[in-house]
Formats: C-alpha cells, structure tokens, sequence
C-alpha cells in the first residue's frame, strides 16, 4: 500500500517534467519540418542584404511569414517604417522574441570559401542578422502553433527590429513603451560557436560633428578661406590627447566621412563620426561631453561653425543568470552544429583565412557555462535595462570567425549557417516554451533583474530626445 503511494507520487510529480520533454521535442520537430521554407527565408534575406532603417523587403518578408502563420502584425511602429511587433495570444506571461535583420555596408561576399564580392563594395550579411530574423521567426511560430494545440495561455510577441548595426532601432522601441507590459524578452545572435553563458557589452555613444567654414582658392587666396577640414583634425588631435586621461576601458574611435573634395579648395564642409564606449553608461555620457568641448574648441580656433548630431547611444547588456542558465540547458538539449564532409571541406578552407584558429569540432559542442564580456555593442542592451533579458549564440559561422568579416557572409549563405539557424529556432523555442508554463522561473528572472539594476534605476535614453536616425547611412556629398 505504502509503495503503491509513493509510486503513484513519484508519478504525479514526474508528469509535469516528461510532458515538457515531449512539448519540446515535438517544437523541435515542427521547425525540422518547416526547415526547407525557413532557408529560403533566411537566403532570401542573404541575397538582398539591406542596410539599416532601408529593410523594407526583409522586415516585409519576415511579417508576412508571422501573418500567414496567425500572428497580428503593427508595422512601422516607433516612427520607424521597418519596425514591427508581430503578437500571438493573450494575457501573461509575455514573453518577446527579439528579431534583427540589418546588413553591413561594404561586405557583399559570395558563399564560397574565398573572397569573392557578389557586388563590388556591396552590402553583407556580416553579422548574420538574416538568420537572427528567420530563426526569431521559426520558434514564434512552432511555439504559437503549440499554444494553439494546447490552449496554453500567455503572448508571444516578436520583435522586429530594424538597423541594429548603429541606428538603434530597439531604443526607440523601448523609448515608445513597446516593452512596457514585457516580462521577459530573448534574444539570441550568429556567432562561431554554441554559448549561452550569461554576457555583457559596452555603452556606446555615437555620433557625427559637422564642422563648416569658408571655402577659398588653396593656392590664390588661402588667406580668405577658413578650412572646415582643420577643425575636424583639431578635435581629433585633441581626443587623441584625451585617450591619457580617461577611465579605463574606454574606447574612442572616429572616422571622418568628408574631407573637402581637392587639395586646391580650402574645404568649407568637413565631418567626423565617433563612437564612444564604456562599460558604464553613465561614464559614457560624461566623456561625450568632453568630446563636446573638444569640438567647441575646435571650431573657436579654425573660426568655422559646429552643428553635433547625436546618431546613437546604446546601454551595456545586464546579464541575467536565472535566464541564461534555463537557455543554456535548452541549447545542451539541441545541441550544435554537425558538418557533413562538404560543410567540413568548406569549414577547413574558411579556417585557413582566419587569424584566430579554432577547432572544427568545436561547432558541434556547447561552451561550458560562463560569463563573458564582449567588446562590442548592442542595442538589446537598452532592452535589457526595462525587462529581464538574455540570449545565445549558436555556430552559424565557421569556429573563429569574427563577426563583421566576409568569412561570416560566406558561411551564413550556405548550409553552416542554415544549419546554426536552426538550433537557434529550436534553443528559442524550447526557452519560450519554459517561460510560458513556468511561473517561478519569470519571477526569479524579474527578481534577478530589479536587484541587479538597483532600485533608483530610471531608464533614460542615450540619445535623448533624437527621432530615428532614418538616413544614418547616408554620408554627405
Ligand atoms: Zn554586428
Ligand atoms: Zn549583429
């Protein structure tokens, strides 16, 4: 009598668990099923790379997919006409899928394992953003394809958000309160291995001054001329200077983006673009203003006019372990990435152009548990400071490739990446999945999060009052 209680304990209290393995066993196999049409979505994207707030085929793309599958679909949302909040379901949880699809200036790159550009000085997809949006896309729609079946409560909302590569699309999102009513948002991005450990970034404050004088005969009559061209080299030699007296860990760098056109013409227009990086936002926003000032000098002593235009500010990432800990066990569960002899051929080519070497054999593993903290920047960063957010990375790029190089291109175009792509729609969708049915674990999240952001905290954006910079990429003539 007593055995049979315990044995039928033993069995209510295992249910729960044996269910989930089967749910997410049956996610998985709803996005193998569908992996013919997400590759085509994703190579779609590769083949049309668009630059930032100029995605208006590959966020039309990604939404008609969402609204074919169920999914109500705002777009243009947060005065930017490629945003989009695609939402499922009702009541809470609500759990948001972040989904980027941006490309990178200058990196058109074939899918072959040399350099080779399909259009000279073209845009790439060298931060794979077409497989972040397809595989954000997937698990939205095998875990609203589950909900359906099971009658689960609780929202899913994908995010689409536009012009991650220095145009901040998400800030303005979350500046329009779209995250507000959010209990947790997941992102994941392409990488060149399976990681999910618990990461941050670096604050990041960018933006272009433009400085303007007088032009005049460089030769004839230089003395009537008051060169633009010098301001922007004084502020530059300035901030050089500055790199001395600065926290550490900062980061400072700039190009100029218009010169003046011919030695012979004092330039009356001249440009340089910053970026300024930290740890701490709040350090960031102190050292901008320093390079105000060195700007204002500039511009006092080449007697020429000063017009700043903040492009954009990102926070650093608050990690979440709570978070990462349940996606890093869900990425254990997919798995990584397994090349078929061809995939190995081709890897093997790639890894001979790289400076960083790592093991092939590394793309079929998990990363052990840990924290790491990036140099870059991201705007899921800002994300990440109003609700409890983390992500992953899986091996869509041959292991020790950058990001931002055209051996990321390369293999986000053919099966390496679609392959990564797909244990990121599985990892995602089993995590929404945890979300959705288990209370404590959004607490514990939201727990985590309003320690580890202090109870002062007041979400205030980098870029201020600034609408989207909808023509950053766009230099001056
Ligand atoms: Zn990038
Ligand atoms: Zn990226």
């Amino acid at each position: 009598m007593r055995l049979r209680f315990l044995l039928v304990l033993s069995v209510a209290v295992m249910a729960p668990a044996i269910q989930a393995q089967d749910v997410k066993t049956s996610l998985a196999a709803s996005i193998d099923a569908r992996q013919a049409t997400y590759t085509a979505i994703a190579d779609e994207l590769w083949s049309n790379p668009e630059l930032g707030y100029q995605e208006q085929k590959s966020s039309a793309r990604l939404q008609a997919e969402l609204k074919a599958a169920g999914f109500a679909v705002e777009s243009g949302v947060a005065g930017m006409p490629t945003a989009f909040v695609a939402s499922y379901g009702s009541g809470k949880p609500v759990i948001g899928i972040l989904a980027e699809f941006d490309a990178l200036p200058g990196l058109s790159q074939g899918a072959v394992p040399v350099r080779k550009p399909v259009v000279e000085h073209g845009a790439g997809h060298a931060c794979g953003h077409h497989l972040f949006g397809t595989a954000s896309t997937a698990a939205a729609i095998a875990v609203k394809e589950w909900m359906g079946r099971s009658g689960q409560r609780g929202t899913i909302r994908v995010y689409g958000t536009p012009a991650e590569e220095g145009g901040g699309g998400k800030i303005y999102m979350v500046r329009a309160g779209l995250f507000d009513d959010v209990d947790v948002a997941l992102d994941w991005h392409p990488g060149s291995q399976n990681d999910a450990g618990p990461g941050t970034s670096l604050a990041n404050k960018s933006g272009k001054f433009r400085f303007r004088g007088k032009a005049a005969h460089a030769a004839g009559a230089p003395w009537a001329g008051r060169s633009a061209l010098d301001a922007v080299e004084a502020m530059n030699h300035m901030v050089n200077m500055m790199r001395e007296h600065v926290p550490d860990g900062t980061r400072i760098h700039y190009v100029i983006t218009s010169g003046g056109g011919a030695p012979n013409v004092v330039p009356d227009f001249a440009e340089a673009y910053y970026y300024m990086r930290h740890g701490d936002a709040q350090l960031v926003l102190e050292m901008w203003k320093r390079l105000e000032l060195a700007a204002q000098g500039a511009a006092m002593g080449t007697e020429t006019e000063l017009e700043i235009e903040v492009v954009n500010g990102v926070y650093a990432l608050l990690p979440n372990e709570t978070l990462a800990q349940m996606i890093d066990a869900n990425l254990r569960r997919v798995g990584g990435v397994t090349y078929t002899a061809e995939e190995r051929a081709f890897a093997e080519q790639i890894s001979g152009t790289l400076s960083t070497k790592r093991d092939l054999a590394s793309a079929a593993t998990v990363e052990p548990f840990a924290r790491s903290d990036a140099g870059g920047s991201t705007d899921v960063g800002d994300v990440s400071w109003v609700v409890p957010n983390s992500g992953f990375s899986t091996a869509t790029w041959v292991p020790g490739t950058p990001a931002h190089s055209w051996q990321a291109v390369a293999a986000g175009g053919m099966s390496i990446g679609h392959k990564g792509m797909i244990v990121a729609a599985k990892t995602m969708a089993m995590s929404v999945y945890d979300l959705l049915t288990t209370p404590k674990l959004v607490e514990d999240a939201r727990a985590e999060f309003e320690r580890a952001r202090g109870a002062d905290f007041t979400y205030r954006p980098l870029i201020g009052e600034r609408e989207p910079p909808l023509n950053y990429r766009v230099n001056p003539k």
